[in-house]
């Protein structure tokens, strides 16, 4: 299948093609990101109204948004006594009543533009019942007797975005006489939908302007949204088969050679849920295209086990693996762990970070057995080389953006990749974003696990707090006290930072150690007081969400977050998996005294639930895709009427439909 040929669509022409666009209202489209002529007839109402009928002044009811239809008959400037302030009202009057209209800022041109005798279109709403009858900033619309007359009233009409200088009814007219000289032109893409389901795309591009019936319009959006995913799900697919017809998969499905003891030695059981995410992984690894799998787990799902299987298999085969983890301190602990297990193996483990290279001191190209990399994305660094790379991992993914992803593969010839993340990505975003890599799910976590709690409180109850935190420690165990700034900003002395608080913490818990950890610190005092912690030599760690991602200290039972309306959800989530990792009951506190009711709303999700699935969902809800989609190529998500929260289905079947195409 070829590339679609978009750009000999007479579509494609410049919006000027279309009577009325001349050069200074092409400048002004232009602002709306609107250059051709498909631009135009793909720009979406932002709302609609039904102007089949007008209500009559005399039934308008407050509160409820209407369209009246009237004449001026007296309009003027009202001054304030002082200062330049002035406000314009006029009075319309459509023959069962009249209605005031009023702009606390009178504009120069209003005078004119609102001339008695004219009449107009006004959509608005009354605040109150009082008399006389009301309207603050309508919306309104001049009624000029003309051809298109037939285009603006008798019928249900668009209100689309706008930009100073064009107005809804300019507007409205060059979407009409682009549909009236295109519409013949607007193709049914490549891949054919089922029409008896769907309009075609002409009539759903019409439908989706001038709706019969205002249920018309969701349908139209629906039709105009699959044909986004599909060209989307063309891309990705497209890419994919690409990559696949010219890559050749390096053998790395391992013999148990070194699995066998591994597993042996680990200390605890894979749970089920591990052991058939690495049966995917060994039917990738061996099979003929190199494996492209994201891994999403919930934090504490047991990721790294299963990196450590995968590494296993390429390392018994033969070749090298890299590991790329996001903060040093991760790449640290990975380290650590890994070269406790690999040693005895007779693998050995390098690390490469900022601060800690390894390139240069060993003749790596020189050596006999296979070598694990592990690293931050200083393992992209030009000079560093990975010869004979047969997998790639990058832990926690979301982290990093698609670019770095294959920047780390290019380093070698086509070797397998793993990429994890313990954000679940809703299924919407990982079917896009995601698309070109096939997806295992951990959905369990191992047992043995205590429970965590979660509670929302105000700052009034931090001194009963740090009691409770106190008490937890000279229990034995330890914990995380987490703020969302390094520094205190001169512009928001209200969010709390570390460096101001940790003597405050120090304070609180005296007789405890307390460390401090945070961006600046240098990476050896970073190491040194990672090692306390988890060697329990210091009590209670002051952070900021650096800990967010991968730090594994099982005795950590309590996690203290600060200002918590400043942390995305996910990130909370990553924060609070930090604990409840031990046997021991959990305890993360968020403190808030914000009093916006979507930033309740999030803290009441976490501490409703522990489901990382669930609350990715609600955060995408809360919050758009833009979070979530962070670094990665947001750019290819420009959608006009697919939409990333609510349209999985859609999305599912744009894929399917590609799919059968390949
Ligand atoms: P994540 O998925 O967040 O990366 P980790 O890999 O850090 O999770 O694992 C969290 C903790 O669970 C670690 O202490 C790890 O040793 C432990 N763990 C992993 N798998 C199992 C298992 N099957 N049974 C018991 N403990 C496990
Ligand atoms: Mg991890």
């Amino acid at each position: 299948m070829s590339e679609p040929e978009k750009s000999i669509s007479p579509l494609a022409q410049p919006a000027g093609s279309v009577w009325g666009v001349g050069e200074e209202r092409a400048k002004l489209l232009a602002r709306l990101n609107i250059f051709t002529v498909e631009d135009l007839l793909l720009h979406p109402p932002r709302r609609y109204e039904d102007r089949r009928k007008f209500l009559p002044v005399r039934d308008l009811k407050p509160a409820e948004a209407a369209t009246v239809r009237g004449k001026i008959i007296a309009a003027g400037i009202k001054r304030f006594k002082k200062g330049t302030r002035a406000m314009f009202e006029c009075v319309f009057d459509d023959g069962t009543a009249r209605l005031h209209c009023r702009w606390w800022q009178a504009q120069p041109w209003m005078p004119d533009w609102y001339a008695v005798g004219r009449e107009f279109l006004i959509y608005g709403k009354l605040e109150d019942d009082k008399k006389p009858r009301t309207f603050t900033h309508p919306e309104t619309e001049l009624v000029e007797p003309g051809d298109d007359e037939f285009v603006h009233v008798n019928r249900i009409v668009p209100v689309h975005p706008l930009t100073e200088g064009l107005t809804a009814r300019v507007m409205r007219s060059l979407v009409w006489r682009a549909l009236e000289k295109f519409e013949t032109q607007i193709a049914e893409p490549d891949i054919k939908l089922d029409l008896k389901i769907f309009p075609a795309r002409a009539n759903a591009v019409r439908m989706v302007h001038f709706p019969e019936e205002l249920t018309d319009v969701e349908i139209a959006r629906q039709r105009l949204a699959l044909d986004e995913f599909v060209a989307l799900q063309f891309q990705i697919q497209s890419r994919r088969k690409k990559f696949e017809a010219s890559a050749k998969a390096l053998p790395c499905g391992g013999d148990n050679r070194l699995m066998k003891p591994f597993l042996g030695e680990l200390g605890f059981k894979l749970t089920s849920a591990q052991t058939s995410v690495l049966k995917e992984i060994r039917a990738d690894m061996g099979g003929v295209h190199p494996m492209r799998r994201l891994l999403q787990g919930d934090v504490g799902s047991g990721k790294t086990a299963v990196a450590a299987c995968s590494a296993l298999m390429a390392l018994e085969s033969g070749f090298n693996v890299a590991l790329m983890a996001p903060t040093e301190i991760l790449a640290e602990q990975h380290f650590r762990n890994f070269s406790r297990w690999f040693e005895s193996l007779g693998i050995q483990v390098l690390l490469q970070t900022g601060s800690r290279k390894t390139s240069g001191e060993l003749p790596i190209a020189n050596r006999q057995s296979p070598i694990l990399f592990v690293g931050t994305h200083a393992l992209l660094s030009g000079g560093f080389e990975l010869p004979r790379l047969g997998l790639v991992i990058v832990d926690e993914q979301h982290k990093f953006g698609v670019a770095q992803r294959e920047t780390l593969v290019r380093k070698g010839n086509y070797p397998h990749l793993l990429v994890m993340t313990a954000t679940p990505i809703p299924r919407t975003l990982g079917l896009t974003l995601y698309g070109d890599l096939d997806v295992s799910v951990i959905d369990e976590l191992p047992g043995g696990r205590g429970a965590v709690k979660t509670f929302v409180r105000t700052t009034v109850k931090l001194p009963k707090v740090f009691e409770f935190i106190r008490e937890k420690i000279s229990g034995g165990r330890q914990a995380y006290i987490v703020y969302p700034r390094v520094d205190v900003a001169d512009t928001d002395k209200d969010i709390k930072a570390v460096t101001k608080e940790f003597e405050n913490v120090q304070r609180a818990l005296n007789g405890f150690k307390v460390g401090l950890l945070h961006g600046r610190i240098k990476p050896v005092e970073k190491e040194k007081t990672m090692a306390e912690f988890r060697a329990n030599k210091i009590q209670a760690l002051v952070a900021t969400s650096l800990i967010e991602v991968g730090v594994d200290v099982p005795n950590a039972t309590v996690m203290l977050i600060e200002n918590a309306e400043h942390f995305g959800l996910a990130q909370l989530h990553q924060l609070r998996g930090r604990i409840g990792r031990g046997a021991h009951e959990s305890f993360c506190i968020l403190i808030s005294d914000a009093q916006n009711a979507e930033a309740q709303a999030r803290l009441d999700i976490l501490a409703e639930t522990n489901d990382g699935f669930k609350i990715a969902e609600a955060d995408l809800k809360l919050r758009g895709p833009g979070e979530l989609l962070g670094q990665q190529q947001s750019g290819a998500m420009k959608l006009r009427f697919g939409n990333l929260v609510e349209d999985l289905n859609l999305i599912r079947q744009a894929r399917s439909l590609v799919a059968k195409k390949f």
